[in-house]
C-alpha cells in the first residue's frame, strides 16, 4: 500500500482513530529509518516562524519518504567548530506529509547548534540525523479528547500531532493551549488559526505573559491557571493532557491539573532537556570489596563490522567503555531515551535498564541501547 491509499484508508476508516493512534498506522516498512541509522537530509526550505524560531524543511535522499509517528524527534549531528556536536529536534511537521520533514528551532542564546542552524541552513545545505525516536505519541495514550498544553518551543510535538489529526480529518477533539511571551512570539499562529477555523473539534486558545507591540491583542495575557482553564476548557479533566515546554512551565502545569482535580494517570510530558526527563541512571554501586571479585567481570567486546574490540568491566555501560576505548558510538542523551545509540547485540547477552528509548519490538528483533547496556557475557555488536 502506497502513503496516499494508506492516509486515505486511515481516514475513511470507520476505526480510523485507533489507527491515529496506532503506531503502526504511520511505520513504512519499505522506508524504515532507524533511530540508530544516519541519513543525509538536505535543506529544501526555510521559514521564519518568530524573531528568534526558524523552520528548516529537508527532503531525503533520491526524494525517499520519511516515516516516523507525530511527536518523534530526530537527533541532528554537524561539525561545528571542529567537532562533533549532536542535539535533538521534534519533527514538526506531520507524517501525513512523507516527502519533507521539517524541524522548528529556536535560537538559544550562546547554543551550538541551535546557532550555527539558524546561520549556516539554507536551501541546498545538507545536514546528518539519526532516524525519529521518542514515545510522546498519540499511540503512547490514545484518546479521543486531547489537551495539548505548550509553552515556547514546546509547540513542536502537539503541532504535529494536531497538523496530522488536521490533516486526516478525525474525528479526535483537540484543544491546544499554547503560552508565549507576547503574541509575536506565538509560533505557528497563522496555521493554527487557519485550522481552528476550519475543524470544529479543534480550538486553539493562546495565552500571553503580555502583549508586547500587538496592543489590540484581544487574547487571554497572563501565565496558563486553573482559573483560565476552568473557563475556557471546562472539561479538561476528562482530556487526555499532553505537555511540552520549559520545565518551570511543566511544574506549573503539573500543580494546576493536580489542583484542579486531573487523573495524574492521564498526563503526558515531553522536557527538552533530558537531565529533566528522567532520574539519571544510575551506576551500580561499587561492591564490597570481599564480594568484588565476584560481581565483577572483564568481558571482551568485539565489533562485527568494524573488527574492532575492547575489554570492558561488566558496572560500566558499553557506550561508557567504547569511549575509553577511542571506539565512537552515535549516541545523543545518555539516558537511555533518544534510542541513538541502538545497536543489535549479535552474540552474547547484556543487561538493559532503558527509559523508553527502545520498543518491545526492537529488543525482540536482537537491539539494544549502548548507553544503558551493561555486557553480561563476552559480546559481538553489530558495528
Ligand atoms: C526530545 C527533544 C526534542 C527537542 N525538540 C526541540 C525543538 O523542536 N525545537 C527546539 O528549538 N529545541 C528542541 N530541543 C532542544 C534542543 O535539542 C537543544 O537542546 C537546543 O536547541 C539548544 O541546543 P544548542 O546546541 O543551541 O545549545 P547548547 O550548546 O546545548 O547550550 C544550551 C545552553 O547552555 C549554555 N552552555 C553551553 N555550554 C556551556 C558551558 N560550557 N558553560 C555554561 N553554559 C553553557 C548555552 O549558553 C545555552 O544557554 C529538543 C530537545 C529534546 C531532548
Amino acid at each position: 500500500m502506497n502513503a496516499i491509499d494508506m492516509f486515505c484508508s486511515v481516514a475513511s476508516s470507520a476505526s480510523a482513530m485507533d489507527r491515529f493512534t496506532s503506531a503502526e498506522t504511520w511505520e513504512r516498512p519499505d522506508v524504515q529509518w532507524g533511530s540508530h541509522e544516519m541519513r543525509t537530509l538536505t535543506c529544501c526550505r526555510t521559514t521564519d516562524e518568530t524573531h528568534d524560531v526558524r523552520t528548516f524543511v529537508f527532503c531525503g535522499e533520491d526524494g525517499r519518504p520519511f516515516s516516523f509517528e507525530p511527536g518523534q524527534f530526530i537527533t541532528v549531528s554537524a561539525e561545528v567548530g571542529g567537532r562533533t556536536v549532536s542535539r535533538c529536534y521534534t519533527i514538526s511537521s506531520p507524517p501525513t506529509r512523507p516527502y519533507t520533514l521539517t524541524i522548528t528551532v529556536k535560537r538559544t542564546p550562546g547554543g551550538v547548534m541551535s546557532n550555527w542552524l539558524h546561520d549556516n541552513m539554507k536551501p541546498g545545505v545538507t545536514l546528518n540525523a539519526y532516524g525519529p525516536a521518542g514515545v510522546f505519541t498519540p499511540s503512547s495514550a490514545p484518546a479521543v479528547k486531547a489537551l495539548y498544553l505548550s509553552a515556547g518551543s514546546g509547540v513542536t510535538p502537539l503541532m504535529s500531532m494536531t497538523r496530522a489529526a488536521f490533516e486526516l480529518g478525525l474525528d479526535r477533539d483537540i484543544v491546544f493551549l499554547h503560552s508565549a511571551r507576547t503574541p509575536q512570539d506565538i509560533i505557528f499562529r497563522d496555521e493554527l488559526a487557519r485550522m481552528s477555523v476550519q475543524a470544529a473539534n479543534l480550538d486553539v486558545i493562546q495565552v500571553c505573559e503580555g502583549v508586547g507591540t500587538e496592543t489590540d491583542w484581544n487574547g487571554p495575557t497572563g501565565r496558563l491557571s486553573l482559573e483560565l482553564l476552568e473557563a475556557r476548557v471546562p472539561d479538561f479533566r476528562e482530556r487526555e493532557v499532553f505537555t511540552c515546554g520549559p520545565a518551570p512551565y511543566m511544574s506549573a502545569v503539573k500543580e494546576i491539573l493536580a489542583r484542579g482535580g486531573h487523573d495524574p494517570a492521564r498526563y503526558h510530558q515531553e522536557s527538552f532537556n533530558f537531565a529533566e526527563t528522567v532520574e539519571p541512571l544510575v551506576e551500580p554501586a561499587v561492591p564490597a570489596a570481599e564480594n568484588q571479585a565476584a560481581a565483577q567481570s572483564t568481558y571482551t567486546v568485539r565489533l562485527a563490522r568494524s573488527g574492532k574490540s575492547f575489554t570492558m568491566e561488566s558496572d560500566q555501560t558499553i557506550l561508557a567503555a567504547a569511549r575509553k576505548a577511542g571506539v565512537v558510538l552515535a549516541s545523543s542523551c545518555s539516558q537511555g531515551i533518544c534510542g541513538t545509540c541502538k545497536t543489535a547485540v549479535l552474540e552474547g547477552s547484556v543487561d538493559m535498564q532503558h527509559n523508553g528509548g527502545i520498543r518491545k519490538r526492537e529488543i525482540d528483533k536482537g537491539l539494544r541501547l549502548m548507553c544503558c547496556s551493561r555486557p553480561t557475557s563476552d559480546i559481538v555488536l553489530d558495528l
